[in-house]
């Protein structure tokens, strides 16, 4: 029985057989730091610590037999004394030619969570990983909030996402974005973690700058976030431009209203000189009008004064404390806006707007000088797009969706459905 896991997950505390209280260590989660400690507290010498990191980050090890270059009686020591936390891939299901690929994975309590694996053209290899089971945020037009928050997830599992595909797939993956299910920030002591390990040159040597942490906009965070000083990429869920109609789309508008979430983002921008993405899901009739096009590039453009994003720097590498204003005050806009073309979730009585809504919204906005993309679609026929992942079953995981409205017959129509069972190809 689990009676205590520390928030980030790498020490936990259980009721063994007979009664006997252990405290279980995750290697996976730990820093080189933490697995040094670890080594030599088991009177082995400090680079064991390394060779630990090395076989549960980039190789991937599931278990300590693998471990190969340790000897028997360690590894026998070592799964006395501790644990590496594994996902197992319950199913999968892919499209657009096998390049975008949906996974259901169990964790060990038996919880599952989905991950969605999507390669470009360009060569960018990368993962959308869940944070949370569920999420208690209650966006009303997202498939995650529907049944609430069960709980975070751990650093490990979080990283272990990433680690399965790899091994899954036998590719190197390059960007990561915290934009599946949950909210990141609300588990941020995990999440931080895991964007540390992941970027580390001891574990999957991810840059900085490719990875992107998506947030509903939980104020306290962002700052918090922002005084780490890391190259992090942050997408902020905005979704509308005023508060009359924000507080109706995502309830936490309530607690941080668009303005004191449009000056986090703003000091984001000033204390890491990263530019600052704002996320907007266009829903036909509700958010997606072009005065409401026009209201946002206004109060980007105001917001934008005299702030603007510093290019250089070399990846993984936060800004060095006290680095003068000036040197973040040039360059080019700070802020863009990501419009996602709302994705049916079942049951959910909003559209999706034709492709002239999106172009004349984008109009409104290239008018106002605010850079802005349309975010191409990816999986949205497996429910694999941002917004539809959610507590799933095998059974349920490649059900259809309701037919895709009238513009999106460049859709391809049918997903390919592969189910594999458990085991990882290593
Ligand atoms: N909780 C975080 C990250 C996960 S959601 C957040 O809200 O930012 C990632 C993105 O997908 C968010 O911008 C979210 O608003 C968007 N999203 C949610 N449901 C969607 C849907 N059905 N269609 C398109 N985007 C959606
Ligand atoms: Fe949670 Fe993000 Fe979905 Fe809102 S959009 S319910 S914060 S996952």
């Amino acid at each position: 029985m689990l009676v205590y896991r520390d928030r980030t997950g790498v020490f936990e505390g259980r009721v063994a057989p007979g009664g006997r209280a252990e405290v279980v260590i995750d290697l996976k989660g730990m820093t080189l730091g933490e697995l040094e400690a670890f080594a030599s507290q088991l009177g082995e010498p400090l680079y064991r610590g390394r060779q630990l990191a090395h076989w549960v980050y980039p190789r991937g090890a599931t278990s300590f037999d693998e471990m190969t270059d340790l000897s028997a009686s360690l590894r026998a020591r070592l799964a006395h004394e501790a644990q590496v936390t594994s996902l197992t891939r319950v199913s999968e299901v892919s499209t657009d030619a096998g390049d975008t690929i949906k996974y259901l994975l169990r964790l060990a309590d038996g919880a599952t969570i989905e991950t969605v694996y999507m390669r470009y053209k360009d060569g960018r290899h990368s993962v959308c990983v869940s944070t949370q089971v569920g999420c208690g945020m209650g966006c009303t037009f997202c498939a995650t909030g529907l049944a609430g928050l069960t709980r975070g997830l751990t650093a490990a599992e979080i990283i272990d996402q990433v680690i399965l595909v790899q091994r899954l797939t036998g590719d190197r993956v390059s960007n990561v974005v915290f934009m599946g299910m949950g909210e990141p920030l609300a588990n941020y002591e995990a999440t931080l973690r895991a964007v540390r390990l992941l970027n580390a040159p001891y574990g999957l040597s991810i840059g900085m700058r490719h990875l992107t942490l998506s947030t509903v906009g939980l104020v306290p965070q962002i700052r918090r976030l922002a005084a780490e000083r890391l190259q992090l990429t942050l997408a902020i869920s905005l979704h509308a431009p005023t508060d009359a109609l924000r507080d109706q789309l995502v309830p936490i508008n309530r607690r941080w209203p668009v303005a004191q979430l449009l000056q986090a983002g703003a000091d984001y921008v000033l204390q890491t000189g990263r530019r600052v993405s704002f996320e907007y899901v266009l829903l036909e009739g509700i958010n997606d009008t072009p005065a409401l096009a026009a209201t946002l590039g206004d109060l980007l453009q105001s917001q934008s004064v005299g702030l603007t994003i510093r290019e250089a720097g070399s990846e993984g590498e936060g800004i060095p404390v006290g680095i003068s204003q000036t040197d973040i005050l040039r360059g080019p806009n700070p802020f863009h806006v990501n419009l996602i073309p709302w994705n049916p979730v079942y049951g959910m009585q909003y559209r999706r707007p034709a492709r002239a809504r999106v172009e004349a919204f984008v109009s409104e906005l290239r008018q106002r000088a605010v850079p802005v993309t349309v975010r191409l679609e990816r999986g949205v026929e497996i429910a694999a797009a941002c917004g539809q992942l959610q507590r799933t079953t095998e059974a349920t995981m490649a059900a259809p969706l309701p037919a895709p409205p009238a513009d999106e017959k460049a859709l391809p129509q049918r997903a390919r459905k592969r189910v594999g069972e458990g085991k990882a190809k290593s």
